[in-house]
């Protein structure tokens, strides 16, 4: 999942942690949530849909601070996301989960 839909994915790399955006996909398929379809990936991010997912997924991200170039208000949205955004992005715009799925992760 990660090698198909995150710029930031080593093949080398030890350290297993992953983002936020992985974590609540894990936990909607650990609840049931059955994915139909793994879209291909786009090209940008609708700003809605980026709007819910910063505030129910990326708001309590470990990364965010330190690491995350794209939620770096500074850095002006120029970085790529991470592969768990990407993905939940596109499951959105696909209509795979629905906003209600991505709120269940409010801080
Ligand atoms: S986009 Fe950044 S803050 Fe949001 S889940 Fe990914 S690494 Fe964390």
């Amino acid at each position: 999942m990660c090698e198909r839909y995150c710029d930031y994915f080593k093949r080398d790399r030890e350290d297993e942690s992953v983002c936020r955006g992985i974590m609540a996909l894990q936990r909607l398929h650990e609840a049931g949530h059955v994915f139909e379809n793994f879209p291909d990936r786009g090209n940008e991010i609708d700003p809605e849909i980026d709007a819910i997912i910063a505030r129910s997924v990326c708001a309590e991200c470990e990364w965010r601070d330190a690491d995350c170039d794209y939620r770096d208000t500074g850095a002006g949205l120029k970085a790529s996301p991470c592969g768990g955004v990407v993905l939940l992005a596109l499951l959105l715009a696909a209509g795979e989960i629905d906003k209600k799925d991505i709120q269940k992760f409010d801080p």
